[in-house]
């Protein structure tokens, strides 16, 4: 439960984002509330973010030896509360910002907040196919990461979904482990840059299945997954296809659903920012991280943006 009922500043997101604007908003005696997310029943929705699902870090500065996620995520949030960061569990259920100071109605209990920062993330999206959550959860082998689960299909099959940037990085990236990666698209025209496409086709290791959908997903418990069952959107023919992963590249989407018509959203949803600096569409509303950069998405990125937020929101507070 939130000890007061009026804050200078409330921060919605435990990730990279909310922890370094909690860390810097507390070091200027803004005392802030952070709201930690998670618990909407999703396994990869989690207080702390989408490094809590990662193994490794490697690129984030300071750590020369590399860091684990869920450890990194640990040492921001000892060190937000260091200074006093207030923390709550459970996520924002509504949000009226059309009062001054903003209505908030969390979890565990109703609050105003006269500043908010948003750092409420981004999520991979999923083809939403019968059993995808045991799959990723359960049974194995289906991932959104593959940074993060590469390392555990060395000497296998799999296959990449999407036509996408990120599809192309991955399937390059997990060549590095896998026998063989597969590109499954739906198109034949491919969205990534040529740059990026012209690398995965000369790869000898990646082969490609277009104009195709996955339609299940083949195996189950004790097993993982062993392939999916696939058509051709062009001639219908349906067919199976071999594979020990299968990994998502389909896109991302953030977190952004409570503020549609209240903050001005570009076309995929992601809050806009005015340029160098994290303000929104509403005076007071602040956004950082992975919400607003479908760009970077790296967490020593989205930690700059929350410092940013956290110094935009003092500013506007006039200390
Ligand atoms: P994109 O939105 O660019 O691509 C998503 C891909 O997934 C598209 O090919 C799309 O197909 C496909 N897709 C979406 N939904 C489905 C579905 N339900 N079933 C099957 N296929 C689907 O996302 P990315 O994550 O690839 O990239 C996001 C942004 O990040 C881009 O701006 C990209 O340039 C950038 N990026 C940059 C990188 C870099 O520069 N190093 C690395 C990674 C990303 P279709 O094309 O038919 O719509």
């Amino acid at each position: 439960m939130p000890k007061k009922k009026d804050y200078q500043v409330v921060i919605l997101g435990s990730g990279p984002a909310g922890l370094t604007a909690a860390l810097y908003a507390s070091r200027a005696n803004l005392e802030p509330l952070l709201v930690e997310g998670g618990g909407s029943g999703d396994p990869t929705d989690l207080p702390g973010g989408q490094l809590m699902l990662t193994t490794d870090v490697d690129n984030y500065p300071g750590f020369p030896e590399g860091i684990l996620g869920p450890e990194l995520m640990d040492r921001m949030r000892k060190q937000a509360a260091r200074f006093a960061t207030e923390f709550t569990s459970g996520a924002l259920k509504h949000v009226d910002l059309s009062v001054r100071p903003f209505n908030l109605t969390l979890d565990e209990g109703r609050v105003t907040a006269h500043t908010l920062i948003v750092a409420t993330g981004a999520q991979a999206r999923w083809l939403g196919l019968p059993d995808e959550l045991e799959f990723r959860t359960k049974h194995g082998g289906v991932s959104a990461c593959a940074t993060c689960d590469g390392f555990f299909y060395k000497g296998k099959d799999v296959l990449v979904v999407g036509g996408g940037d990120t599809a192309m990085e991955e399937a390059t990236f997990l060549t590095k482990f896998a026998d063989k990666v597969t590109i499954v698209h739906r198109r034949d025209d491919f969205r990534a840059s040529k740059i990026m496409l012209e690398k995965a086709r000369k790869n000898r290791k990646i082969s490609w299945l277009l104009d195709t959908v996955l339609e299940r997903y083949l195996g189950g418990a004790g097993k993982g997954v062993t392939g999916a069952a696939v058509r051709n959107l062009k001639t219908g023919a349906a067919g199976e296809v071999a594979a020990g992963g299968i990994f998502m590249a389909i896109g991302h989407e953030p977190n952004t659903a409570l503020f549609k018509g209240k903050v001005e959203l570009d076309s995929n949803g992601y809050m806009l920012t005015r340029s160098g600096t994290t303000a929104t569409s509403v005076p007071g509303v602040f956004a950082a991280g992975d919400v607003q950069d479908h760009r970077y998405r790296q967490a020593v990125t989205a930690a700059g943006s929350g410092c940013m937020a956290a110094i935009d929101a003092e500013k506007f507070l006039g200390h």
